[in-house]
């Protein structure tokens, strides 16, 4: 697919003035001079975002963005989300009620707070897995979180790698404050632009996809852009994922490490390593927000 780019003001503070970080991939990642919010300008067009999204995002394998293959590792995936419900119980409230994952893909994560007792729903744009949250019963809201509407308050809104693709900063934050119970939580993983991660790769960093991922925060610019629609960041923490051999492989290829993967590769052979599995930390960030 072929998109128009346009310019933005940053979405953050709405200022125009910004500096030239990196070329990747032919966008430009730029810094707010304003604010230090960093994101994608120009980017694809906010009326043609969303398109991305809706036709085999999860099953991709020549268009540069998405996953190439989103459920081959669900086992990897429901241990990343239980690992990250260890890290949300703490804040979460003590009456159990409804419970909104924007993007929730397969609906793994869904599945397991349902069995843990919690009423639950969804926000998802792509067909085949709208189709796979169905068969599960669970209900789907199949539009953008900012045309999502609701008559209940939640005691849990999670938004796992969603926040760095959403164009509409202001409607979303407006909408999560609006959503959220007086003792509910926001719970989301997104790229840190501050991680060490980011630091080390500078422009290879695997979280620039410039294409789909056009807001990157950090926990500074985040606590800023929510705290005039009434919220805070409570909680601010490194975060990963379950990872195969293959999965790492990948990445030492992206990054160019040829002689690594090469050992990598040897060695996974060598010690039977095809289906072991590590918590790797992606460079992201673990936020909880409550209402101030
Ligand atoms: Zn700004």
């Amino acid at each position: 697919m072929k998109f128009e780019l346009t310019y933005y003001p940053c979405s953050v503070c709405g200022s125009e003035q910004y500096k030239l970080l990196y070329k990747v991939k032919g966008f430009d990642i730029v810094q707010c001079k304003d604010c230090d919010f960093v994101f994608v300008n120009p980017r694809i067009k906010n009326s043609d975002l969303y398109k991305i999204y809706s036709e085999n995002y999860f099953t991709n394998t020549g268009e540069g963005y998405g996953y190439q293959d989103y459920e081959l590792t669900s086992h990897l995936r429901l241990k990343t989300f239980q690992k990250w419900i260890d890290g949300i119980e703490p804040y979460l409230a003590k009456d159990k009620g409804p419970v909104l994952d924007i993007g929730c893909a397969a609906g793994h994560f869904l599945e397991l707070m349902r069995e843990k007792g919690w009423d639950v729903e969804a926000i998802e744009l792509d067909k085949k897995m709208i189709e796979k949250v169905k068969a599960k019963n669970i209900k789907v809201f199949e539009r953008p979180f900012e045309e999502f509407t609701s008559g209940k308050k939640y005691k849990l809104i999670t938004m796992f790698d969603v926040l760095e693709h959403i164009p509409d900063l202001k409607t979303t934050f407006k909408k999560l404050h609006e959503l959220l119970d007086d003792d509910g939580i926001i719970a989301l993983i997104t790229p840190d632009f501050s991680s060490t991660q980011r630091k080390l790769f500078g422009k290879k960093w695997f979280q620039y996809k410039p294409q789909e991922h056009i807001q990157y925060f950090s926990p500074g610019t985040l606590a800023k852009a929510i705290e005039p629609y009434g919220l805070i960041l409570v909680h601010s923490s490194p975060s990963g994922q379950y990872a195969d051999t293959g999965f790492l492989l990948d990445r030492l290829d992206r990054y160019n490490f040829k002689l690594m993967k090469t050992v990598a590769t040897t060695a996974a052979a060598l010690f039977g390593l095809k289906n072991k599995y590590w918590y790797l930390d992606t460079g992201s960030l673990f936020a909880v927000i409550k209402k101030k």
